[in-house]
């Protein structure tokens, strides 16, 4: 079965990890001179991208406020592991504070990836009032105790970077810590192919944290509270903020639409489901046949839009498919469209499309039976039910929310010009 019913929960940083590329460019000399604390990402990224394929790993976070009434003890258990783990976790973290005595308003960050059912903690964070913060840290499945004594205070840097010959490179030039490069490569997943798009004179802004020591050492880097991409044609910032509604971190653009951009269920407006996933009397064949997508019932002419961002990789007639148009996303996912009348002027092999974006109208080319969108998903080379995708929702706040991060947003701008 695919990969796909495993993205339940929202999730805030999407680890894809594309090029081979990037391995290439995580040379000795800039692990080495890495803060010790971004080894963790770093290892598992390397690790990961020995494969030399295009990888997803979703990484969720969530950040918890202890309130009245609620125990460390509690909120682990609703995580997925292991009895003897959560016993572990409690036991390394207990001999650093007091966990029965956490204060109201401790917050707790865990950070996790999820395979299946099974949940992989990679980060447990404990951060009082005063910011005084422990961490534990999973590294080859062994977790370790990071001690916060020497973290005295938090300041904020901002790197701004032309990219020459390569972002990573670049970025390391800049003196930006390998973890905060891999944080801002994955928040533009969604948008942008590192291995396709990136140019020499592009620009990049990371607005993100640096915990000092008392003798204003780095210690260690966290989160980036602002990114921004500026390729040939587009700029793309990002704003991380805290959802008061889910408490979970993300990150968006100006206009509140998460970072986070699921694939289209129906890429088409107005259209009924005529034909669902699975099998099926084949209506011009007339006997069984698996139908590995699904059918939209749509008068001919019909937009029919991008169901993500992508590149087109193959455009024209495919026999029973009629005028057809397949396109590569760049998390692993591919969609394909058949029977169209026409296609979008201006679209060939190569194009980059954005979510939304028109690629053709509805037809009945090929073996068809009537007006109608045939749509297929394809996630690692396998045909999948677009219908039962369970992608992150790609998220636009609303309303107050909305509000907030409006105010959220341009507090940060005041932040940064003043920097
Ligand atoms: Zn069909």
């Amino acid at each position: 079965m695919p990969k796909i019913n495993h993205f339940i929960a929202p999730i805030l940083i999407i680890f894809i990890f594309i090029t081979y590329y990037l391995i290439k460019n995580f040379s000795n000399k800039s692990l080495h001179a890495a803060p010790a604390v971004a080894s963790d990402l770093v290892d598992s990224v390397t690790e990961k991208l020995i494969n030399d394929e295009l990888l997803i790993e979703y990484i969720y976070e969530d950040l918890i406020l202890i309130k009245s009434g609620q125990t460390f003890g509690k909120i682990i258990k609703k995580y997925n592991i292991s009895e003897s783990e959560q016993y572990e976790i409690s036991k390394l973290l207990n001999s650093e504070i007091d966990l029965k005595r956490l204060n109201i308003g401790t917050e707790i960050g865990v950070t996790y990836s999820r395979d299946s059912d099974k949940i992989n903690i990679k980060k447990i964070s404990i951060i009082d009032k005063e910011n005084n913060q422990t961490n534990l840290i999973k590294l080859a499945d062994v977790y370790q105790l990071e001690s916060s004594s020497l973290l005295m205070h938090v300041e904020t840097i901002k790197k701004e970077i032309t990219i020459k010959s390569s972002l990573y490179q670049s970025a390391v030039a800049a003196d930006v810590p390998p973890n905060i490069i891999m944080q801002f490569v994955n928040l533009y997943g969604f948008d942008v192919d590192f291995q396709r798009e990136i140019r020499n004179g592009n620009k990049m802004t990371i607005y993100y944290e640096a915990f000092m020591d008392s003798k204003l050492n780095i210690i260690k880097s966290g989160n980036i509270s602002f990114a921004s991409l500026t390729l040939k044609k587009n700029t793309y910032n990002l704003y991380r903020y805290l959802t008061p509604d889910n408490n979970k971190a993300e990150y968006f653009d100006e206009a509140g639409k998460s970072a986070v951009k699921a694939l289209m269920k129906t890429p088409i407006n107005g259209a009924s489901l005529s034909s669902g996933f699975g099998l099926r009397k084949h209506p011009i064949l007339g006997y069984d046949r698996l139908h590995q997508g699904v059918d939209f019932a749509a008068p001919s002419g019909t937009p029919i839009m991008a169901a993500g961002t992508g590149f087109i990789e193959r455009i024209g007639m495919n026999g029973g498919a009629g005028n057809f148009i397949k396109i590569k996303h760049i998390n692993g996912y591919k969609t394909a469209y058949g029977h169209m009348s026409k296609f979008a002027s201006g679209l060939k092999k190569g194009t980059k499309v954005t979510q939304g974006q028109t690629i053709g109208f509805v037809g009945s080319t090929g073996m068809s039976t009537g007006p109608h969108l045939h749509y297929e998903v394809i996630f690692n080379n396998k045909k999948i039910n677009p219908m039962a995708m369970k992608l992150p929702s790609g998220r636009k706040l609303k309303g107050k929310i909305l509000d907030d991060f409006v105010s959220h947003v341009r507090k940060l701008n005041e932040e940064m010009n003043l920097y």
